[in-house]
């Protein structure tokens, strides 16, 4: 049964879910949800509805925790709103905080606030000062942009400030965690390396870094600092709940023509600023269930990547023939990893070739997706991508003006964003493997 309750609403018990509905002149209505596992995008719509009954509302908005509004037009979308809510909560769990209730805006006419250097935005929250949440403990986990850009940038990040969550994932040569950062109430997805080097190096290393800051592409991580304690450097990115892409499989077309668009879009930024990807890769593809995609994981710092390489194996299946056979690097290289990227993502199998077969793709006919199978623009983008002459693959423009990445280039997110949220919920119901 759900109802409404007006008025300041600080406690949550287990089972309820406090909907706050932000009304436009600042004041808010608190709503106690008690089935939330079963709240259907409608029955908010209609509350909504009881509240504000002379507007004619259709979507309404939640705040992420960099203070970005996303929008909630579906069930989907519900669930997501839902999922990183109560991650959230478990962090106020977790810090002794007073629940905060979840809250909402009913959908206004307003444009995107403008990103700064580090992907975190303005908080548009609106009306603070007035109204019925004022009465509200202040322990809010968000913070201003400006404190955010203060306590995020070069230099300010530590590992005081910093509590290890799950581990995401082990690479070559380090381990990524989820964290949570105490001063901003961020998450993050921290990258741990051991590293034996000098202090010299390490100061090379971090002045190398100091690139990632400039990055400002919504196809390409958040970097938020880095820092060294003992023998590893701790990497501090932008945290993507939807992972990476080597995890997916058969991606259906329109889905992976979408993220196609944004991972050319993120090598062509990077290739604008002179930095070759070096390791473009199906794990080194994030999304989020925002439906971003952005690239991870490249080599800005020869220092680092020369440190890891001295202690791992830097071979791996979807470098260009001319780079097994030691030649010359070139964005072309890069061009070849994102063809047989997405070659692998489409493959029904669960892993790389073995590297024996590396030494077939120097020598012999690059493999191509069988034709019937996958769309005509498809496999001509990934056969142009894997020529096995550097030259003959397609410059950034013509990656761009590819007819397959013409067609999904219509910033349609919303079709990578279900796409995610219905995978997860997948893994989420197949439960831990
Ligand atoms: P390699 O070390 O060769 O690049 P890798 O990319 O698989 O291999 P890592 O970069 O260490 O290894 O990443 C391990 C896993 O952590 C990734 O596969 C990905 O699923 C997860 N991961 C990395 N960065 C993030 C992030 N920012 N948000 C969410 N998950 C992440
Ligand atoms: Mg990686």
């Amino acid at each position: 049964m759900l109802w409404l309750l007006c008025g300041p609403c600080g406690a949550m018990d287990s089972q309820a879910l406090v909907i706050r509905i932000k009304i436009p002149d600042g004041a808010a209505v608190d709503w106690t949800v008690h089935s939330a596992p079963q709240l259907l995008f409608r029955d908010v719509l209609d509350v909504i509805g009881q509240v504000l009954p002379d507007a004619t509302t259709t979507a309404f908005e939640y705040e992420d925790e960099d203070g970005d509004r996303i929008t909630v037009r579906s069930d989907e979308e519900m669930k997501a709103m839902l999922s990183y809510y109560y991650s959230t909560v478990m962090e106020q769990q977790v810090n002794g905080q007073l629940i905060e209730p979840l809250q909402i805006y009913p959908r206004a006419c307003k444009p995107p606030g403008k990103r700064n250097i580090h992907g975190l935005k303005v908080n548009t929250r609106a009306g603070a000062g007035s109204g019925a949440s004022e009465a509200l403990p202040s322990n809010s986990l968000k913070k201003s942009s400006a404190e955010l850009k203060k306590i995020l940038a070069n230099g300010q990040m530590n590992e005081q400030d910093i509590r290890y969550r799950d581990i995401l994932g082990h690479g070559n040569g380090g381990t990524v965690y989820k964290a949570y950062h105490v001063r901003s109430g961020k998450i993050l997805a921290v990258k741990v390396i051991p590293l034996d080097i000098t202090l010299e190096l390490q100061k090379q290393i971090m002045s190398e870094l100091e690139i990632l800051y400039k990055c400002d592409s919504s196809y390409i991580i958040g970097f938020y600092g880095a820092f060294f304690v003992e023998n590893r450097i701790s990497l501090c990115t932008e945290f993507m709940d939807g992972g990476s892409l080597d995890v997916y499989r058969k991606i259906p077309e329109h889905v992976l023509g979408r993220i196609a668009v944004a991972v050319v879009k993120g090598l062509t930024y990077l290739w604008s600023l002179k930095i070759l990807h070096r390791d473009v890769k199906p794990s080194n593809m994030l999304v989020n269930t925002r439906g971003q995609v952005k690239l991870c994981d490249f080599g800005v710092s020869t220092q680092l990547v020369n440190s890891i390489a001295k202690t791992y194996v830097g071979t791996n299946a979807y470098m260009a023939p001319e780079r097994i056979s030691g030649e010359q690097y070139g964005i072309h290289s890069d061009v070849w990893s994102l063809g047989i990227s997405f070659m692998e993502i489409q493959k029904n199998q669960g892993s790389l070739m073995p590297l024996q077969l590396l030494q077939c793709i120097v020598d012999e006919e690059s493999p191509v997706l069988p034709a019937g199978e996958f769309s005509e623009p498809f496999v001509h983008f990934i056969t142009q991508c894997m020529k096995k002459q550097p030259k003959e693959r397609p410059a950034p423009e013509d990656l761009m003006g590819h007819p397959f990445v013409v067609q999904y280039n219509d910033g349609n997110a919303e079709v990578v964003s279900m796409w995610v949220c219905r995978m997860l919920e997948e893994r989420r119901a197949q439960g831990p493997q």
